[in-house]
C-alpha cells in the first residue's frame, strides 16, 4: 500500500477499491499531472564494463506532485497499469525521452535510452502505430531505444506479446528483459523472441555478495544470455566489491546507486560529461 511516510497521507488504496470515487479522483489527478507538466524524466546510466563508458540509460518517471513532493513511481504506476491509464503514461515518456535526445547526444556520442513498458501497451494492437507517429514527429532514430519488458507482461498473454515485440522490432527498437529470474517466463519464448538483453533482477545482484545461491543465479544468468546472443545487464549495483564481481564474470553492463542514482536530465548530462573525462 503506498503511503506518504511523513503525513501518512495515502495515495492510493486498494482496500478501498469498491469506491470508485477514489479511483476517479486519482485518474483525474493523474491526467491533470500529465497535462500539466507535473511529470518528470530521471535518468540512471547503464556502465559498459568492458571500457568504462555510458551509452545506455534507463527512463524512470516520478510525479512532482504539488503538495505531496516528489512521488515516486511505485506509488501510482500499478494503479495506472490497473486503470489502463499507463500508456498514455508510456507515450508521454517517449515523448520526454525524443524531445531530450538531441541534448543526450550533442557531444557527438552515442547513447541508447530504454523506457519500461507495461502489459497494457503490449495488449494494444495499435502500440506500434502510436509510436511511428511518435517517432516522425520528433525525427527520432528507434534505435536510440530500448524497450524494458517485464517476463510477467509476456507471459499474460504470449501470443500477443510476441506479435507486438516483432512489430517492434522490425522497426528497429531493442527489446529488453527486464527483472530477469523474478517472473514465470519460459525459456522456449526467450528463444522466439526477438530480444537484444536480459536484465538480472537487483534482487539477486544484490544479494552476491553474501548469499551463495544470488550469486550462482547471476552467474548462470549471464551465461544464459551469451549463451543466446544477448548482451546482459546487472542492476541494482550498490558497491565495488559487487561490480568486481560481475565484471570477473563477464557481465556487460551494470547499473545501480554505485554509479549514480536516477537523476532529472541536466543532471545526467553533467555526469556524464565529468564521467567521460576522468
Ligand atoms: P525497474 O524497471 O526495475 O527500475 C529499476 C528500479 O530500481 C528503479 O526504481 C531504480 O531507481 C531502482 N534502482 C536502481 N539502482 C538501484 C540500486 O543500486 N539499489 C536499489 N535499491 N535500487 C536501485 P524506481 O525508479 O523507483 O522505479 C520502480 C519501478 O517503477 C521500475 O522498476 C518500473 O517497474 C516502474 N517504472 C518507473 N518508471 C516507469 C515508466 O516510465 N513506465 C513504467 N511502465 N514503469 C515505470
Ligand atoms: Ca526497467
Ligand atoms: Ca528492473
Ligand atoms: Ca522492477
Amino acid at each position: 500500500v503506498a503511503k506518504r511516510k511523513t503525513t501518512g497521507i495515502q495515495i492510493y488504496d486498494p482496500a478501498l477499491d469498491s469506491s470508485s470515487t477514489q479511483t476517479l479522483s486519482l485518474l483525474t489527478e493523474l491526467r491533470y499531472a500529465v497535462d500539466h507538466g507535473q511529470l518528470r524524466l530521471y535518468l540512471q546510466p547503464k556502465l559498459t564494463l568492458a571500457d568504462n563508458t555510458v551509452v545506455a540509460a534507463e527512463a524512470l518517471v516520478r510525479w512532482q506532485h504539488p503538495t505531496r513532493g516528489l512521488v515516486p513511481p511505485m506509488q501510482f504506476i500499478p494503479f495506472a497499469e490497473q486503470t489502463g491509464f499507463v500508456r498514455q503514461l508510456t507515450l508521454w515518456m517517449f515523448e520526454e525521452v525524443a524531445r531530450a535526445l538531441p541534448a543526450l547526444r550533442a557531444d557527438g556520442r552515442p547513447l541508447r535510452v530504454a523506457i519500461n513498458l507495461s502489459t497494457r501497451d503490449l495488449l494494444d494492437q495499435d502500440f506500434p502505430a502510436k509510436l511511428d507517429a511518435m517517432m516522425a514527429k520528433h525525427n527520432a532514430p528507434t534505435d536510440a531505444f530500448c524497450l524494458e519488458i517485464t517476463e510477467s507482461a509476456i507471459m499474460d498473454d504470449p501470443q500477443r506479446a510476441e506479435a507486438t515485440l516483432n512489430r517492434l522490432s522490425e522497426r528497429g527498437f531493442k527489446l529488453s528483459i527486464d527483472d530477469f529470474g523474478t517472473g514465470y517466463s519460459s525459456l522456449a519464448y526467450l528463444k522466439r523472441l526477438p530480444v537484444n538483453e536480459l536484465k538480472i533482477d537487483k534482487s539477486f545482484v544484490m544479494g552476491m555478495e553474501t548469499d551463495e545461491s544470488d550469486a550462482k543465479i547471476v552467474r548462470s544468468t549471464i551465461d544464459l544470455a551469451h549463451n543466446l546472443g544477448l548482451s546482459v545487464v546487472a542492476e541494482g549495483v550498490e558497491n565495488q566489491l559487487i561490480l568486481d564481481k560481475l565484471i570477473a564474470l563477464d557481465c556487460d553492463e551494470a547499473q545501480g546507486y554505485y554509479m549514480s542514482k536516477p537523476i532529472p536530465l541536466p543532471d545526467f548530462i553533467a555526469w556524464r560529461t565529468k564521467q567521460q573525462a576522468a
